[in-house]
This record gives C-alpha cells, sequence and structure tokens, in this order.
C-alpha cells in the first residue's frame, strides 16, 4: 500500500518530502526512509518506525532540491531498516521508492545474481533499482522505459539517479501516482492530499503511463511517446485533509458525518412541497435512459464497503424491486463470475484504489457490462475508468478506519434506489416522499445522536479489557453489526464477531457466558420481536448486554444492561445514525488500550495489493 512522495524543485525542499510523507502515513507506516540529492550524490535515510523518528533522526544540515520519500507496508520482506525504501542499486547513484509488488521479482533477482549481482534487502523492490543501473547509459528517462517492460506486476514507481539531479521519474501500473505541478517545483506522491499546502494543480497518471519531473514543470509519456497531460484542480483544501484539533482524524471524521452527509445529500436530493421527490443527477453520473435497461444489480466492495453494500441490497430490493448482489470483488473476479445482459455493476469505494475492487471494475468493463462507481476520491482511478460516476463528497478521509464514507455510501446507495423507485413507479408517491424525508433528515438526527455520545466512552471503558464482543442484528442490523465488529476489532485488537442475531442459535450462541459483551442493534420495527428473543436467549446465558434501541423503547431495560437510544424517526436511514455509536464505542476502547487509532497495526487504509 506505500506511500511515495516525491519533489524536485529549484528550492530546498528535504522538510517538505517529509511533511508529505506524514499526510501519507495513512497508507504504510512499517517504515519510512529518504532519499535527496547531496550535491556529492544520493544520501538516503532510513529507519523502522514512523515518519516521526524520521524527521528526529535527520542530519539537520542536510538539504536538498530534489528528495524522494517512502512510507512502507511490507509485502516482501520484514519492517526492518534494510527493507525500507528507498533501494539502491550497488553503486548508490540510482534510487527507487515503490508501491505495489513485482510478481515475477524471484526471477529478475536469480537473472542479477547469476550476472554477480549482491542484494542487501529481502523485497521485491530492490532488483528495479538493478535493472535500472545496467540499463543506464547516460540517460534515466531511457533506462526507466528500457526497464519496466520486464516488470510483472503492480507498481507506482519513483526513481531518480545521482548524475541527474533535477529529475525526478514516476511510472504507474496498478497503484495510483499523481503529480502535482507547484511554482518552481514539480512533485509526485500516491494521492494528492501532500500537495494540497503547495498546489491544487495534479495529474493523475493513468496506467503504463510514466511521467518526467523537473523544476519547471513535467512530461507525460506512454510507449516512448509523449502524451498531453490532463491536469486538474484538486477540489479538496489543505484545511480539509487537516485535522482541525481533534486527538485523532477517527474521531474528526465521525464528527464529520452530519455534514458530508447533508452536502451531499442536499446536492442530490429535493422534496417539493407537492409530487415525486426530485434527484438531482449530475453529468457525470449514469443518464436516466440506462437505468430502465437494469435488470440486476452487482455490487462490488470490500471491507466496511462491502456492509455499506449489504445495506444498499436491502434499500435497492426494497425500494426499486430490482435484485441486487453483494459481492466481494476479488472473490467475484476469479470466479469467472457469470456475468448476464442487463445487469449494471456498482463499485464502491472510499479511496478509489483498492486493487481488488479496481480489477473487478476492469473486468467488468471488458466485457462491455456499465459500471457506475460510487466513490469518495474525486479523479480516483475508479472515478476515472467507471463509466458513470457517483461522488460521495465526504471530503478526505485520513483515518484508517472508515467512518464517514461509510454512512455516505449508505446515503448514496438510498438515493440511487430512490432514483430507481421514481423512475418504476415501484411505490407510491406517499412512499417515497416519506422516504425522502427521511434521508434528508438524517444528518440533523446524526447530530444529535452524535451530541450524546460521550456516554459511549463508559460502556467502553467498562468493556475495554473484554477479550471477544459479539454484534448482533437483523435487517439493516446485520450489515451493522459486522461493520460495529470490524471498527473493533480494527482499531481496538479486541476479537469481535458481527452476525445475523438469528445465526446465534446455529452455533455462536455456545460462545456466551459472563464474560462475553453482546451488542445488540435493536431498533423498533427491523424484526423488533425477534431481536428480543435473540437477546433474551444470550441473557439467559449471563451475557452481558448492550443495546442500541430506538428513542421511545421504555421496556428494553428489563432487558440489558447498557442501553444507547437514538431518535430513530429516519425509516431504513436510522442504519446510519446506528453506526456513530458502534465508531465510537470502538475509537473509545481503542484510546483506552492505548493503540494507535489512526494507525492500526498491520494496516493501511487505500489497499492497493491483492
Ligand atoms: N513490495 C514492496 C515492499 O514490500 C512495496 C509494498 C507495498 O506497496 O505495499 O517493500
Amino acid at each position: 500500500m506505500c506511500g511515495i512522495m516525491g519533489i524536485v524543485s529549484k528550492k530546498e525542499i528535504l522538510p517538505a518530502v517529509i511533511d508529505g510523507l506524514r499526510a501519507l502515513e495513512y497508507r504504510g507506516y512499517d517504515s519510512v526512509g529518504v532519499v535527496w540529492q547531496s550535491g556529492e550524490g544520493l544520501r538516503v535515510k532510513r529507519v523502522v518506525g514512523r515518519v516521526d523518528k524520521l524527521a528526529g533522526e535527520m542530519d539537520p544540515a542536510a538539504t536538498a532540491r530534489s528528495a524522494l520519500g517512502h512510507t512502507r507496508w511490507a509485502t516482501h520482506g520484514a519492517p526492518t531498516e534494510c527493507n525500507a525504501h528507498p533501494h539502491r542499486d550497488p553503486s548508490g547513484r540510482f534510487a527507487v521508492v515503490h508501491n505495489g509488488i513485482i510478481d515475477n521479482y524471484a526471477e529478475l533477482k536469480q537473472e542479477l545474481l547469476a550476472q554477480g549481482a549482491t542484494f542487501s534487502s529481502e523485497t521485491d523492490t530492490e532488483v528495479i533499482a538493478h535493472l535500472i543501473a545496467r540499463a543506464y547509459k547516460g540517460d534515466l528517462l531511457a533506462a526507466v522505459e528500457e526497464v519496466l517492460p520486464r516488470l510483472v506486476g503492480v507498481y507506482a514507481l519513483g526513481v531518480m539517479c545521482a548524475d541527474e539531479p533535477e529529475l525526478l521519474i514516476g511510472a504507474r501500473k496498478g497503484s495510483p501516482l499523481t503529480i502535482g505541478l507547484g511554482d518552481g517545483e514539480t512533485m509526485l506522491a500516491s494521492d494528492v492530499v501532500p500537495f494540497l499546502s503547495h498546489t491544487r494543480q495534479a495529474c493523475y497518471l493513468n496506467d503504463g503511463e510514466v511521467a518526467v519531473l523537473r523544476p519547471e514543470g513535467f512530461e507525460v509519456r506512454k510507449e516512448g511517446k509523449p502524451l498531453t497531460p490532463d491536469i486538474r484542480t484538486i477540489e479538496w483544501s489543505a484545511e480539509d485533509a487537516g485535522r482541525e484539533g481533534y486527538e485523532h482524524y477517527m474521531l474528526k471524521e465521525i464528527y464529520e458525518q452530519p455534514k458530508a452527509l447533508k452536502t451531499l445529500i442536499d446536492a442530490r436530493l429535493s422534496l417539493p412541497e407537492k409530487g415525486l421527490p426530485r434527484i438531482h443527477v449530475p453529468e457525470e453520473d449514469i443518464p436516466d435512459a440506462a437505468l430502465d435497461t437494469v435488470k440486476r444489480i452487482v455490487l462490488l466492495a470490500h471491507g466496511t464497503a462491502y456492509h455499506a453494500a449489504m445495506i444498499g441490497r436491502l434499500l435497492i430490493e426494497r425500494v426499486a424491486r430490482i435484485p441486487c448482489y453483494p459481492e466481494y470483488a476479488s472473490d467475484f473476479r476469479y470466479r469467472n463470475p457469470i456475468m448476464e445482459p442487463g445487469t449494471l455493476y456498482v463499485v464502491i469505494t472510499q479511496s478509489g484504489e483498492t486493487i481488488d475492487t479496481l480489477s473487478a471494475l476492469r473486468l467488468v468493463k471488458d466485457t462491455g457490462h456499465p459500471t457506475l462507481a460510487l466513490v469518495n476520491v474525486p479523479s480516483s482511478t475508479m472515478a476515472r475508468e467507471a463509466d458513470y460516476v457517483f461522488p460521495l463528497m465526504a471530503g478526505p478521509e485520513i483515518g484508517v478506519a472508515s467512518t464517514k464514507a461509510f454512512t455516505s455510501m449508505v446515503a448514496a446507495l438510498y438515493i440511487l434506489a430512490l432514483r430507481f423507485g421514481i423512475r418504476r413507479g415501484t411505490e407510491s408517491e406517499a412512499s417515497l416522499r416519506r422516504r425522502a424525508g427521511d434521508l434528508l433528515r438524517v444528518s440533523s438526527r446524526m447530530h444529535e445522536v452524535l451530541l450524546k455520545c460521550d456516554f459511549l466512552k463508559d460502556i467502553a471503558l467498562k468493556y475495554k479489557d473484554k477479550e471477544h464482543f459479539l454484534f448482533l442484528g437483523r435487517g439493516a442490523g446485520w450489515p451493522l453489526a459486522l461493520e460495529g465488529a470490524l471498527k473493533l476489532k480494527e482499531i481496538s485488537y479486541i476479537h469481535a464477531e458481527g452476525m445475523n442475531s438469528s445465526e446465534i442459535k446455529h452455533g455462536p450462541l455456545a460462545l456466551v457466558d459472563e464474560e462475553m459483551p453482546v451488542l445488540f442493534i435493536t431498533l423498533k420495527g427491523e424484526r423488533y420481536d425477534r431481536l428480543l428473543s435473540n437477546l433474551n436467549e444470550v441473557k439467559a446465558r449471563h451475557g452481558r448486554i448492550i443495546a442500541i434501541v430506538s428513542q421511545d423503547d421504555e421496556d428494553i431495560h428489563q432487558h440489558a444492561d447498557e442501553v444507547f437510544r437514538i431518535h430513530d424517526d429516519c425509516g431504513v436511514m436510522n442504519s446510519i445514525l446506528c453506526s456513530a455509536p458502534l465508531q465510537l464505542l470502538a475509537y473509545h476502547a481503542a484510546v483506552a488500550r492505548g493503540c494507535d487509532v489512526d494507525k492500526p497495526k498491520n494496516l493501511a487504509k487505500s489497499v492497493t495489493v491483492e
């Protein structure tokens, strides 16, 4: 997953490259390193740990006008200093940073070893530095272009050479890479966030493209020929990507949910005094006429986005009566799926770069079926490659555990469901108006929920030393249970399982005793009576029950140990409201256990390797 940041400039830029790495740390944080042009060749500093450690150990006298940095999420070789990027050839004149996996590295390494090469790391990346050094005949670009066709796999690369100090080369196949065009400086990075304090002008590289960066500008090439670069204005500002006084990005992003929901819903939906709700369809979204041919919808996603897809199925089937199938994108692409005519494939992704989802999107496109991307990062690869785009408009999400992107995905899927429902007349006007009203109300209800969420801190403190947790729900509560469990395990490292509460009698009930906290999503309306029976079954086995319940549920106290009440007048969108207490329970448990909330161990935000 790794983050890459490089600048070539007329000014001193070493601290700016290190700052840029900080903004990319969410992509990987096993180790970090930087290479710079020192005037006497390339100098490298690498450490195991975080960017702050690197910054603290840098030689204060070091300056440079050209540098490349990398924050790593190890795939090949342990997170040691030797395996940290940048990697150099044995002469030390060529340096490479890499995001991705070189599938044929073992073969290339054997070939180089047979020619007498010696290696200083266990990574797949190091072979690239060796190959470029061997291909170099006084022209770095030519050497890189000669080597790239030999690399099988996925990469975003940054390359520099001691002999050409005013030059950085970037190359992309599969992993994201973006060029930023500043004033007297040009930069490359895995995403645009590190550019925001320098420039709003960016060019997103496509697969197979090579970028040639110099202080005064850049060139983009493909198959050895220059292309006209597509320079776009970045929509986010530096403030959007800051922490704004919150202790963690995750907390800031949880509290940004009302605003993110309002931005999205107000842009797409309105409810006139009379008649059907109106859906506002931006230019990039699927046109009405194309909706009419859709007989089946497949939702492709992973992780939190997959849980949003599960709620999406329920919404689309309920409102539009179109059969809808959530799928793990990786499973879908590798099982030779049956792809029927009339199917709309919807990829759901925060980053727009998740490699499995991107590969599934490409598979679908190759077969000629229509694709729609529900995506948060504007101009990300999937936003560019899908036929149609539904931007989530949640703003930058930096915390590794996804929060506001999840609730915006659910809202976007409801808007999509309503759009189909309105077009197809599957529900009465009154029902569609009620649903639109629910959606238009959800942002302010979310605000109210967040105002009383302090209580979750007490619950988190009470249960923080438990080893296991169960999350149970039905209907929309089932994907929420999965999402609640995922949040807890990914940031607090408490083992948690989420499931449909109808499943507990089929096995998991055997786990329940007085040591097992069980969180129930028990809103009235979502199979309440059945949920209550499941809750009592757990209570009879002495499980500790935490229940998220409807505001007016007076009886629940007899059954549950802890109760969190929600003003649940948003119909099926109450699911969005339930996600806030789940997120905050995980957050407070993680803080209480001393975990690094924004950078959980072994994880990275944007999963760009398989
Ligand atoms: N394969 C490289 C390594 O292990 C880069 C990994 C990545 O991009 O996640 O160092």
